[in-house]
């Protein structure tokens, strides 16, 4: 057993508590981590505020990043010392785990949200009741985490551990939708909706391939500005709910080949998708409150457009994780600009500071 400290949230709605827990030992196929930082995601808030109705009390965080502290008997490709950013859990024998699919594993809801190891065992332990982990396989709101060795990425360690987290979600998720799902060609238009930390990843990305018209779409001019900053050709105010016309005037009438939604409203899906040239591409990224839909015109379906899903950005995270890494040492994927570091402790305060817009990604460093 390792001693942890962990945010555990027993309420819909919070708060988190700071709360002394005990971790299991690493099996000989998993690693106990020393979390060094770890980025807060919204998909950590829709939990604790249940719209994503998840057992309580539970430790939540899958953005976790640290140094490896102890490795299981089987453990080859890791030792003690080495640094990793956490990646969500797969199987890694199924059909879509073999063909570099792993996002869509599928064992993906049992391994990431199920709460337990596959054998039915618990990670956590408290010393009255239950507390619920294994949370995207790590549940790294916690000083130390117990993950399975597939969930490790190794990463240099010559580069800060404090911001690396999120790559493991957040980020990849918004960059891994452009480099890895839609794959425009240089000189393609693409319209981001929401220039939260996932679409902004994504408009840095965009500028990566050549996309020459990126439009960024917000209701912040805050974060309307970082976009521009950060690669966007042209960054729209949606408040007058125009976006649409507005793209179609920036595109000669043509709309965008791609769009990405990454607000989960679906006002703005139907925005995104209503921009499109023919054919074109929607991705939604975002989750939304269990039974919301969205409502498309049939009519418009037709000249070969496609709205697609796309989870953690399609990202084979022990490629991509690394090649973000270098992506941002050579300055040319300045994710850095999205985090706002925080201590563990003030992890309430980081969560709102998220909701409110002050912070698009905050980043949790362990005491
Ligand atoms: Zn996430
Ligand atoms: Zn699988």
């Amino acid at each position: 057993m390792t001693a942890i400290t962990a945010a555990v949230v027993r309420a819909k709605g919070g708060p988190w508590s700071l709360e002394a827990l005990e971790l299991d030992e690493p099996r000989d196929d998993e690693v106990l981590v020393r979390i060094k930082a770890v980025g807060i995601c919204h998909t950590d808030l829709s939990i604790r505020d249940q719209y994503l109705p998840l057992r309580l009390p539970i430790v939540l965080g899958h953005e976790g990043a640290g140094v490896v502290e102890r490795v299981g008997a089987r453990v080859k490709a890791l030792q003690p010392g080495d640094h990793v950013v956490l990646a969500p859990a797969s199987c890694g024998a199924c059909g879509n785990c073999q063909s570099g699919l792993q996002v869509y594993c599928e064992q993906f809801l049992p391994l990431n949200i199920g709460l337990r190891r596959p054998d039915g065992s618990a990670t956590i332990r408290a010393a009255e009741g239950k507390v619920h982990g294994a949370f995207f396989g790590q549940s790294s709101f916690a000083t130390f985490s117990l993950v399975h060795e597939r969930c490790a990425i190794k990463v240099p360690r010559d580069v800060p551990l404090e911001l690396l987290g999120p790559l493991g979600c957040g980020i990849q998720a918004g960059a891994g939708t452009i480099l890895n799902a839609l794959r425009p060609r240089a000189g393609a238009t693409l319209a981001v909706f929401g220039a939260g930390s996932v679409g902004l990843s994504a408009v840095m990305a965009a500028r990566l391939v050549g996309c020459t018209t990126i439009v960024a779409v917000d209701l912040q001019e805050s974060r309307l500005q970082l976009a521009r900053e950060l690669g966007a050709s042209h960054a729209l105010d949606n408040a007058s709910g125009n976006a649409v016309d507005e793209i179609r005037q920036l595109t000669a009438g043509r709309g965008v080949d791609y769009a990405l939604e990454a607000t989960a409203l679906p006002t703005v899906i139907r925005q995104a998708f209503d921009c499109l040239a023919t054919p074109g591409v929607c991705a939604v990224l975002g989750l939304a409150r269990q039974g919301t839909e969205v409502s498309l015109d049939i009519n418009t379906l037709g000249n070969g457009r496609t709205v697609r899903g796309v989870t953690e950005g399609e990202s084979v995270a022990r490629t991509f994780i690394p090649t973000l890494i270098e992506l941002w040492r050579q300055g040319r994927f300045p994710f850095d600009r999205l985090i706002r570091q925080y201590d563990f402790a003030d992890i309430n305060q980081a969560a709102a500071d998220m909701v409110s817009g002050a912070t698009l990604k905050p980043v949790l460093r362990m005491p």
